[in-house]
C-alpha cells in the first residue's frame, strides 16, 4: 500500500515511519509512506501557506495554490490516489472504516492547520476523516492515527489472529492478557490459563470479552453477532 501525507510539519509526521510494527511494515515493504512538505509548493521566498479569511473574523487559512500545485505534481508522479481530508467534520475513524481503507492500494492525507483549509481544496478530496469530536492544532496526528490503524489491516502488517481478537473486532472488546510470573504480590494468573486445555481457554476468553463488553461498552455488546462459543460462554 502506497500513502502519501501532506502537510506543514514533514518532520513531526515521519516519526511514524521509525517505530515498531509500522517500522517493520516499511521495511518489509508492506507499506510504503512518503511524507510532502507544502511549502515546497509556494512560490514565494517566505514559502507562505496561510492567508486572511475572507469575511474577516479570527485565525488564519490555508492557501489554495500550495495544495493546488503539490496535487498536480503528485497525480503526475504517483498516479490518482484515493485522497482524504482530516477534519473533525469528517466521517469519524473507526475500525470498519480503516479496514474499508486498507483495501485501497493508494491513499494520501491532506494535514490542515489553522482555521482548516481553503474549501476550494475540497474539490481534490475523495473522502473527510475525522479521529474523534474535539478539534486538534493540526492535521498530523489524525494523520498518523489513520496510518497507524490502517497499517493493522493490511495483510503481513500484524497477524491476522492479532487482529481478529482485538478489541472492536466484532463488536467485542478484548479479553484479559496475563505474563509471567504466575504470581506477584499475592495476585495470582487465573488457573484456567495454566491448565493447558485449550478448549476450557477459549471459552474463558470469550466470557471474559462478553463480560468486558457488557459492563464497559453495552452499545457494543447490543451489536455484536453470536456465535455458538458466545453462547457456551454465556451458560458456562
Ligand atoms: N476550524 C476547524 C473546525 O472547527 O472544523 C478546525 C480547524 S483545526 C484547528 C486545524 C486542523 O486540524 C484541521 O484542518 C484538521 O486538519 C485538523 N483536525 C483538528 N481536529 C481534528 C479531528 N478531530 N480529526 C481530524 N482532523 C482534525
Amino acid at each position: 500500500m502506497r500513502v502519501g501525507v501532506v502537510t506543514i510539519f514533514p518532520d513531526f509526521v515521519k516519526v511514524i515511519k521509525d517505530y515498531g510494527v509500522i517500522a517493520q511494515a516499511v521495511e518489509n515493504g508492506l507499506i510504503d509512506i512518503e511524507i510532502f512538505n507544502l511549502r515546497d509548493f509556494t512560490t514565494d521566498k517566505h514559502k507562505v501557506v496561510d492567508d486572511y479569511p475572507y469575511g474577516g473574523g479570527p485565525g488564519m487559512v490555508m492557501k489554495p495554490e500550495p495544495f493546488f500545485r503539490f496535487f498536480e505534481f503528485y497525480n503526475q508522479k504517483y498516479g490518482k490516489p484515493y485522497v482524504l481530508l482530516t477534519t473533525p467534520q469528517g466521517k469519524r475513524l473507526t475500525n470498519s472504516f480503516a479496514q474499508e481503507l486498507a483495501s485501497k492500494e493508494h491513499i494520501l492525507i491532506i494535514c490542515g492547520r489553522y482555521e482548516g483549509i481553503d474549501e476550494r481544496v475540497s474539490h481534490f478530496v475523495d473522502e473527510e476523516v475525522s479521529i474523534g469530536d474535539y478539534v486538534l492544532t493540526g492535521g498530523e496526528l489524525p494523520a498518523m492515527v489513520v496510518i497507524d490503524v490502517v497499517s493493522r489491516f493490511v495483510s503481513g502488517v500484524v497477524e491476522e489472529e492479532s487482529v481478529k481478537n482485538d478489541s472492536f473486532y466484532n463488536d467485542l472488546l478484548d479479553h484479559p492478557h496475563y505474563t509471567r510470573p504466575r504470581e506477584i504480590e499475592g495476585f495470582k494468573v487465573p488457573e484456567v490459563l495454566v491448565s493447558g486445555n485449550h478448549e476450557e481457554v477459549e471459552l474463558w476468553r470469550r466470557k471474559e470479552s462478553l463480560k468486558k463488553t457488557i459492563l464497559k461498552r453495552p452499545d457494543l455488546f447490543m451489536k455484536h453477532a453470536f456465535d455458538d462459543l458466545d453462547k457456551k460462554a454465556l451458560i458456562s
